[in-house]
């Protein structure tokens, strides 16, 4: 049955930006060194890139001096340590490193910034009825993208068993208990998104009202870019050149989930990092998604979520939630839109 949103609007929608996309250059610069763009009264503007969890951030900010933007430069980049040494698996001494050595033999007491963001993750596990899901990770840690390497069928099986956000319990008092030996998690598809968001709190608080914070395929912005919104370009899933659509937007967050992003290509299959924790599999409907919201911890969550439900029950998620639109890619190439960004 034709889903109600794929129609003439929706594609001429794509046309439009299509066009704008075509029209548009990279608003994305890498630079490494905070540099000054243009004078303007009272404020310039400062561009900032730089490397924090293995993937690439970038800051833009309107500040009323240089030392301001290197303030906020320094603060962003300390803030996005900060949260790496608390929350990668890749970090032996970081609390979830800890938490999958030993959660499984004794309840472990984390920081109550830990075991919030585990509520939320736990939250939007309930929302997607398991969809979204950190224990993803006992078979995610299989996977090596970079070498190629992936679970044969039974080590798959076994470790297939272990995923279910149920198996992590958050007990009173900051506890954390998982179930069963073997569960592991990875907040991979959550941290950015929450970094970001965190960032840009502590872009207002040091007095900046114009920024955006964007790492990965996650970005917020604050208020619009002075007088006019911003414009976010949506990543052509397949030319890395290219834009798929462009959104103007203001002091909102959008996320993008990608099967571009880490993946290799064996036996004609395309292995990518995200997992449909019901098949341990890839989800190949869909080739990226994008989640525009007030949030970007939600928008984190809910791109990876709608990635793994594909279009006909992420839409269906997405229009359930107030506030969150989504542009879906399928991997015919065609843009689907949710109700809100079609009006
Ligand atoms: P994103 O780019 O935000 O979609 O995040 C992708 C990351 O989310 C992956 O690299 C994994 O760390 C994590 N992930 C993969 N599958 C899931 C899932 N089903 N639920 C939660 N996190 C996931
Ligand atoms: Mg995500």
């Amino acid at each position: 049955m034709p889903h109600p949103h794929w129609n003439k609007p929706a594609i001429l929608s794509f046309l439009i930006m299509t066009l704008l996309v075509c029209l548009s250059s990279a608003i994305f610069a890498t630079e490494t060194v905070a540099k000054q763009q243009q004078e303007v009264g009272g404020g310039a503007w400062y561009q900032h890139g730089f490397q924090p969890m293995g993937t690439q951030a970038y800051v833009e900010v309107f500040a009323s001096t240089p030392a301001l933007a290197e303030q906020a430069f320094s603060e962003v980049e300390a803030e996005f340590a900060r949260v790496n040494a608390l929350m990668s698996p890749w970090v032996e001494r970081s609390e979830l490193s800890l938490l999958n050595r030993e959660a499984a033999q004794h309840p472990v007491t984390v920081s109550a910034e830990l075991y919030q963001l585990l509520a939320r993750a736990n939250e939007v596990s309930k929302l997607s009825h398991g969809a979204f899901d950190i224990t993803f990770a006992s078979v995610g840690f299989e996977f090596k993208y970079r070498e190629q390497i992936k679970p044969d069928a039974k080590t798959l099986e076994t470790q297939k068993q272990w995923i279910n956000y149920r198996f992590v319990e958050l007990l009173p008092n900051l506890q954390i208990k998982f179930a069963k030996a073997g569960v592991k998690i990875d907040l991979g598809g959550i941290a950015k998104g929450y970094t970001v968001e965190k960032s840009i709190q502590i872009l207002q608080k040091i007095g900046i009202k114009h920024a955006l914070v964007s790492a990965g395929g996650d970005t917020r912005l604050l208020g619009d870019k002075r007088g006019q919104p911003w414009l976010v370009a949506i990543k052509h899933p397949r030319q890395e050149d290219k834009y798929a659509a462009q959104l103007p937007l203001v002091n909102t967050a959008i996320s993008t989930s990608g099967d571009y992003e880490r993946y290799f290509i064996a036996d004609g299959k395309r292995y990518h990092h995200i997992i449909d924790p019901k098949t341990g599999q890839s989800p190949g409907e869909l080739m990226s998604v994008s989640v525009i919201g007030p949030d970007t911890t939600q928008t984190d969550a809910l791109s990876t979520t709608l990635f793994v439900l594909g279009l006909e029950q992420g839409m269906q998620l997405i229009e359930e939630i107030p506030d969150y639109e989504a542009v879906f890619i399928t991997k015919e190439r065609k843009l689907f839109f949710s109700s809100g960004l079609q009006k």
